[in-house]
């Protein structure tokens, strides 16, 4: 297919690397433009406005950090809602809002657009490797025809319902479990440090406990936390778990954990952990114990 990729971050590099790899002809935009050329190598065309990305385009893919950035590069001028042809498709694979994926279905759905919701489940390693766990919504339809784009990029495809809103809503939930992990964990290797007990120790016992990857992953990286730049900046962590109080709010179902978990995570963000991994919230739960993580 001919695509526009929008937004060559952590995750969007290697989805789109995935596509060029699978034989899709990809023209690539990205703010920072130093991040689209290299991908020139791999084959992809690279556009110098979201505009040029979607002309000839049968769908364009957007992989931006917030609801901030994908509004704008949709309806700036010379962005995706002006610009991309009648029948063609907009893939919103970012962790955004039900709301502004309402919106862009509407939007879309006015200029004879076709609007999915896809996000995904998996770090920038899933993402690079073709192993995301793809969660789309919208028409049937156009979900079958994108399914090769799927099929690139992931490991699997579960269909959420056929309001794009729908998928949104399961990425913001499962993320919220994971965070709760991130949190629960991070609390409890905060007191097994300070009480003097092995870490490792604690950290055997819940793999055999739990025996699945997220906790395999998060616990390793909860007792021994990183101050680098991480795969899944803790200030995107927060905006999900706000994503997840405000959706939460819009149906009415309380999320006390949600609320800690934000407090939380506002903490780590205060105190400099914005671009650390997210599950740098051990160091808050280690300040909060009056320790060292
Ligand atoms: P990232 O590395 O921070 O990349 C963000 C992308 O958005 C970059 O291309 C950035 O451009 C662009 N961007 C940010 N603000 C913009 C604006 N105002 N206008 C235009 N472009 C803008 O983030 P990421 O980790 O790839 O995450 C991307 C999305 O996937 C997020 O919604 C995140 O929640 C979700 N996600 C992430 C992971 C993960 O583990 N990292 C996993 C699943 C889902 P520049 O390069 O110019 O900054």
């Amino acid at each position: 297919m001919r695509i526009g990729f929008i937004g060559l971050g952590k995750m969007g590099s290697g989805m789109a690397r995935n596509l060029l790899a699978a034989g899709h002809e990809v023209t690539v935009w990205n703010r920072s433009p130093d991040k689209a050329r290299a991908l020139e190598p791999n084959g992809a065309r690279v556009a110098f406005t979201p505009a040029e990305a979607c002309a000839g385009a049968e769908a364009v893919i957007t992989m931006l950090a917030d609801d901030e950035a994908v509004h704008g590069v949709v309806f700036w001028a010379n962005g995706i809602a002006d610009s991309l042809a009648r029948g063609a498709i907009h893939i919103s694979c970012s962790t955004i809002s039900t709301e502004l994926a309402r919106l862009l279905a509407a939007e879309h759905a006015t200029r004879g657009h076709g609007y999915l919701s896809v996000p995904v489940f998996g770090r920038p390693e899933a993402a690079a490797n073709a192993k995301l766990l793809v969660v789309a919504a919208g028409q049937k339809e156009i979900i079958d025809y994108c399914q090769p784009l799927f099929n690139a990029i992931g490991r699997q495809t579960i269909v959420a319902g056929p309001e794009p809103w729908q998928a949104n809503l399961v990425k913001i939930c499962g993320n919220f479990t994971i965070a709760s992990v991130i949190e629960t964990l991070s609390e409890a290797f905060a007191a097994i440090k300070k009480s003097g007990v092995n870490p490792e120790v604690f950290l055997g016992a819940m793999n055999e406990l739990y025996n699945s990857p997220v906790y395999k992953g998060y616990g390793q990286a909860v007792m021994t936390p990183g101050t680098e730049p991480g795969g899944f900046a803790l200030r995107l962590g927060l905006k999900d778990v706000r994503l997840m109080l405000k959706a939460a709010d819009e149906c009415s179902a309380p999320m006390p954990m949600a609320s800690v978990i934000r407090d939380n995570m506002l903490s780590g963000v205060a105190n400099g952990q914005g671009e650390f991994d997210w599950s740098s919230l051990a160091l808050v739960a280690a300040r909060n114990a009056g320790i060292k993580a």
